[in-house]
């Protein structure tokens, strides 16, 4: 069975989107068949692996509102490298709609859920990246996955917010996924530079401990560029810091998985 994975903080900016796409394409690279699903309304990771955002028939959008099947909506990703490794379901704006779509209907916080548990036998992981809210896309979220990976940018607010975000954790714990687990704390946007950067290392690192990655992500401006290319890193610069990097934190996670997660 797929393990899915949703890569969430409330805060914009951090890296969520970035992580989602050079996670995905470096966990199909490793042979691992991963489903990136777009649960953000700007529609970012649909455009950052090269599929035109307005050109999708059905995205996740009709999926929610249950007008399309998930398996209709899902498209592969750069076809003949990653061979038939790497998939999305597209977001577009239309996803904006949702929330207040959702109003009254019935189970409205498992529509994700349900959807997923129709082609989760199909994957390795599936990987959700959220919106920068607590909003009801993300508790979609929280409530299909099976563990929670929370991007922290080296910066000085950075832990800001976070124990908001595990408030919500423990909330969806307590009422609608008793199972979810935390994947682990990604640090994100390292600036050697900056001395700041390894103060805020060491504080997550303290505070979080063994739930955060080895893996550091640097501040890379290959990693920067390669969205309006529509390129995930490992395609468009794959000896870059920022490539090694999402490589080694694939590798992580397949090891805490051990090996894969597919029976
Ligand atoms: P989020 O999804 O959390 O809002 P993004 O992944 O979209 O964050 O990243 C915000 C911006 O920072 C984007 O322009 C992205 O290209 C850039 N970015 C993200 N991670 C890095 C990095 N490690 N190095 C350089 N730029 C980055
Ligand atoms: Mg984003």
């Amino acid at each position: 069975m797929g393990k899915t994975i949703c890569v969430t903080n409330q805060k914009g900016g951090v890296g969520k989107t970035t992580t989602v796409i050079n996670l995905g394409c470096s966990l199909a690279a490793a042979q691992k068949k991963t489903l990136i699903i777009d649960l953000d309304p700007q529609a970012n990771a649909t455009s950052g692996v090269g599929i035109d955002k307005n050109e999708s028939e059905t995205t996740v959008y009709d999926v929610l509102l249950g007008r399309s099947d998930i398996r209709n909506s899902i498209k592969k990703v750069h076809q003949s490298v990653l061979n038939d490794y790497l998939f999305l379901c597209p977001s577009n704006a239309e996803l904006t709609g949702a929330e207040i779509e959702l109003i009254g209907v019935e189970n409205r916080d498992w529509k994700l859920k349900e959807a997923i548990s129709k082609i989760v036998l199909d994957f390795d992981y599936i990987l959700i990246d959220c919106p920068p809210s607590l909003n009801l896309l993300t508790i979609n979220s929280l409530a299909a996955a099976d563990s929670v990976l929370i991007p922290v940018q080296c910066e000085y607010y950075a832990l800001e917010g976070l124990s908001q975000l595990n408030r919500t954790i423990n909330l969806i714990k307590e009422r609608l996924n008793s199972d979810i687990q935390v994947e682990g704390y990604l640090l994100t946007l390292f600036d050697s530079r900056n001395r700041l950067s390894s103060v805020i290392v060491n504080e997550v690192r303290t505070y979080f401990k063994d739930k955060v990655f080895d893996t550091i992500v640097p501040r890379n401006v290959r990693l920067a560029e390669c969205p309006s290319h529509g390129l995930p890193i490992l395609l468009y610069d794959a000896t870059s810091k920022g490539a090694q990097s999402y490589i080694s934190l694939a590798r992580e996670i397949i090891e805490n998985n051990n090996g894969g997660y597919r029976s």
